[in-house]
């Protein structure tokens, strides 16, 4: 990722967003025994666009994972290498900060991901789809626009095709040999990544902020996780403090991050009188248990 919004753009709506449904926590644990997969690019792609929604799902019954399509190479401020190393490490740190149960990474070049087998990552995707019978995935908008980060829309395309073919059992007979059945993933969650990309939930992630804040100052090699740590040494060696950064370089961190990195989730919550929200575009795949002409069959078939 490279940027979050542009202060100011929630305040207009996008066009087409007609019938936007509010979405707020629901009681118990309505969803046990489903799986959900975050699939990103870069570290801090989900705790930005998304952790709220995954703190909520996994709160009601959803059990989670995560991958993350690039290696990061490109941000750190060191070598590539170190880069790689450090981006690794947060990114295990963010996980376990929300409570996502496995880290899948994948490792594929920075920035250069609309240069890979894009068939590759796609099988990738459906063997983990698959495995871990996900029902709904969250992911970048495959078609929004505005997305001019290659690793943004790759990843978003892969996993909308992977989503369907996962279910489908003349892809990759191995799998099925191997045991691994065909499962369709039928709920998808879409990031308002950009400004202009369509949504129709906005969910109320009030309750959730302070796992937000979590996954945000592990953000460390990018993400600005480590801001508010950065700012109060800046001023320790001028000689001066700031007291809304505390005392320590954490409370710093998370202060600058409920201050200054959460403008979009308030602005979209504002919208609908919520503290914070995040924005997605809902596609419900789910089926009837049964179809019109199953329902006929059963209703008019007669004994001869
Ligand atoms: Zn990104």
């Amino acid at each position: 990722m490279y940027r979050h919004g542009i202060p100011g753009f929630a305040a207009a709506a996008p066009a087409g967003n007609a019938a936007v449904l509010v979405v707020k926590d629901e009681r118990g644990q309505p969803h046990r025994g489903k799986v959900f997969a975050a699939v990103h690019a870069h570290l801090d792609d989900v705790p930005y666009y998304a952790s709220g929604l995954c703190a909520k799902l996994m709160s009601e019954g959803y059990t989670g994972y995560i991958v993350r399509t690039s290696n990061d190479e490109k941000y750190g401020g060191r070598t590539t290498a170190q880069n790689i190393l450090s981006n690794e490490e947060d990114h295990f740190r963010m996980a376990a900060a929300l409570g996502f149960k496995d880290v899948f990474d994948f490792y594929y070049q920075n920035h250069d991901m609309n240069g890979i087998s894009y068939i590759d990552l796609r099988g990738r995707l459906i063997l983990i789809f698959r495995m871990l019978k996900v029902n709904t995935v969250l992911t970048f908008n495959p078609w929004g626009p505005g997305e001019d980060d290659p690793d943004h829309w790759v990843t978003g395309r892969a996993v909308e095709e992977a989503s369907w073919m996962a279910g489908m059992p003349n892809d990759f007979h191995e799998h099925l040999e191997a045991g691994i059945q065909p499962h369709t993933v039928t709920e998808r969650y879409y990031f308002c990544a950009q400004p202009g990309q369509p949504f129709n939930r906005v969910v109320d992630i009030g309750t959730h902020i302070e796992k937000k804040i979590d996954a945000i100052v592990e953000c460390k090699s990018q993400g600005n996780g480590n801001r508010g740590s950065i700012v109060r040494a800046q001023l320790a060696r001028q000689g001066k403090r700031l007291a809304m950064l505390g005392n320590d370089d954490r409370a710093a961190d998370r202060a600058y991050a409920r201050q200054f990195l959460l403008d979009n989730d308030r602005e979209y919550g504002k919208q609908h009188k919520l503290q914070y929200a995040e924005r997605f575009y809902y596609v419900d795949h789910r089926k009837p248990s049964k179809s019109k002409a199953d329902e006929y069959i059963e209703t008019n078939a007669v004994r001869i």
